[in-house]
């Protein structure tokens, strides 16, 4: 396995990083998930400009226009040229020793990895999530590679035979342990707005854009617990989780068996198509 580490692409037990790297100590970077289909990257442009925004949120000073040379070489590297895969990516900021304060002049370190990975058509599964309390910080939208929160509460989705935890913070649904979800009811699409409380998908926004194409109404508003018993349908989305239909959320069911609602296999359609088209830019 190889690995990018800092201009350099190592074979993955060569890879070495210091124990004083504030990704280490702190969890101080921020990280990117994404696929590459046979059209190429499943919107790079857009997982690089969220990676630019996040890191300069948090004032990590990296230019991403450097990852997507060292992209090329990685993929190469790996045997993985324009072949089905998984990219993983995170900049932390870099070694320094251990103050809290963001330290001068330290350079941040990069590493990346792919992996062969075959993304489904479309997400098949039908997913159960159970709900948990989203106790995470108020900054979700930074893509943190500190994911206690996250995590943690995934663990209890998986614990409990489930597929993903759905989080409610102050009676209102936010978000999945690593997807945002969505509601459907009347045919009207309701999410979260993209606010501090949830990190903005890039599947989020294709999504977004899709209903706008195909003349569905979007509401991007607070949708609070109470009101799942009166929504027709709902669903993750994700990098990898594309878009899921969920069949059980908490206490309540959506539809019956295999049966994906109408709205959300209209979605799933029209984002498979998108997958043979060159979204890279
Ligand atoms: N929310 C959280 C908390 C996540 O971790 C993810 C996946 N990284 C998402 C939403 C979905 O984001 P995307 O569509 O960009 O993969």
């Amino acid at each position: 396995k190889k690995v990018y580490l800092n201009g350099e692409i190592l074979d993955s037990h060569d890879a070495k990083i210091s124990v004083f790297d504030r990704g280490f100590l702190f969890g101080d970077g921020i990280y990117e998930v994404m696929v590459q289909l046979e059209n190429g990257i499943f919107y790079k442009k857009a997982h690089l400009d969220r990676l630019q925004d996040n890191l300069d949120k948090i004032s990590i000073l990296f230019d991403v226009r450097d990852i997507d040379d060292a992209l090329i070489g990685l993929l190469s590297a790996s045997g993985l040229s324009q072949k089905s895969s998984l990219i993983y990516m995170q900049v932390t900021r870099g070694i320094a020793p251990r103050k809290h304060a963001y330290p001068k002049g330290a350079a941040a370190s990069v590493m990346m990895y792919a992996l062969p990975y075959e993304l489904p058509p479309i997400n098949p599964k039908r997913m159960k999530a159970i709900i948990e309390s989203d106790f995470r910080w108020h900054r979700c939208d930074i893509k943190s590679i500190s994911l206690l929160g996250n995590i943690m509460t995934n663990e209890a989705a998986m614990e409990s035979g489930n597929d993903e935890a759905a989080l409610v913070r102050n009676g209102i649904l936010t978000e999945g342990s690593h997807t945002n979800i969505f509601f459907v009811r009347d045919g009207t699409v309701i999410t979260h707005p993209a606010d501090e409380h949830i990190l903005n998908g890039i599947t989020r926004k294709i999504v977004l854009q899709l209903c706008g194409e195909l003349g569905i109404p979007v509401m991007e508003r607070p949708l609070r617990e109470e009101e799942i018993p009166d929504m027709d349908e709902a669903f993750f989305t994700g990098t990898t989780t594309q878009i899921a239909s969920i069949s059980q959320l908490g206490d309540h069911s959506f539809g019956h068996g295999d049966e994906v609602g109408r709205t959300t296999k209209k979605l799933q359609g029209a984002f498979a198509l998108l997958r043979e088209k060159d979204t890279a830019e």
